[in-house]
């Protein structure tokens, strides 16, 4: 065997060593959120309604951009920081963004009748927004590689969901997809999280639960003893004020690929 061939053989034990080591302590299965785990959903929203505030009041001679921007955004922060309405909101979305801009509307005293063909428009353009984070789909091919049964449990709309899936190809990657839209209930019920499980053949010590939302994601999970990772994706850090202590933080999912547990 010549230098070279010497090398280049150290080298790819080395690796395989390094590999081994990585996924020694990686978990049997693993339960994904969709948005903001997998693809960057929040992040088109407020450019999308800038946007959108800037071409509808030149259009129709509403009001003032930003005026038109804030009242939307604080009678959205209002209307989404209520679990109830959270959920029968995001459980018919297009009709609550039509209710949304309607109170928007009233409160500016606004009478051009473009609100709803406004809300529409953010539906439409929020969805064609989002997109793949970095590696996401790198860290679903190596778990796949390496045998680690994946769940998706995603809240919302079946349609929205599953189009968001389809446009990605995500649906390979996992072995089963669990759609709040389509089971009638939604995380951070148990129901969900036994039913993924159940779906893995799994129990709840063997898995994972990684997502952006502290409450579905991490301590829902945590409650039935499944490992919680928050996904701090936009880098904000754990609230001060925060209940629930997740078992680990990462800021994208590919840094799962190495074990830290
Ligand atoms: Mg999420």
């Amino acid at each position: 065997m010549g230098f070279r061939e010497a090398v280049r053989d150290a080298m790819i034990a080395c690796w395989d060593h390094k590999n081994e080591k990585e996924t020694a302590m990686l978990p049997k299965g693993i339960l994904f959120d969709l948005d903001d785990t997998i693809i960057a959903y929040s992040a088109g929203a407020e450019p999308t309604w800038q946007r959108l505030c800037n071409e509808y009041t030149a259009k129709y001679e509403l009001c003032d951009s930003s005026v038109l921007f804030n009242t939307i955004m604080e009678i959205n922060r209002w209307f989404w920081s209520d679990e109830e309405r959270h959920r029968t909101g995001r459980n018919d979305m297009d009709n609550t963004r039509r209710k949304l801009m309607t109170s928007v509307f009233q409160k500016l005293k606004l009478k051009a009748p473009c609100a709803w063909e406004l809300a529409d428009a953010f539906s439409e353009q929020r969805e064609e927004a989002v997109y793949l984070f970095q590696n996401a789909v790198e860290t679903l091919e190596f778990f796949r590689r390496s045998n680690i049964r994946l769940a998706m449990m995603t809240n919302g709309q079946s349609h929205k969901q599953r189009a968001k899936i389809n446009r990605f190809g995500l649906e390979k990657y996992f072995t089963t997809i669990l759609v709040e839209g389509e089971m009638g209930f939604g995380k951070p019920d148990p129901a969900v999280y036994y039913r993924a499980l159940d779906e893995l053949a799994l129990h709840p010590e063997d898995v994972w639960s990684v997502g952006d939302n502290l409450e579905w994601d991490v301590g829902g999970p945590q409650k039935l003893g499944i490992f919680g990772v928050w996904n701090d994706h936009g880098r904000v850090g754990l609230p001060s004020h925060s209940k629930i202590t997740p078992d680990r933080i990462v800021h994208t999912i590919s840094e799962l690929m190495i074990d830290k547990s």
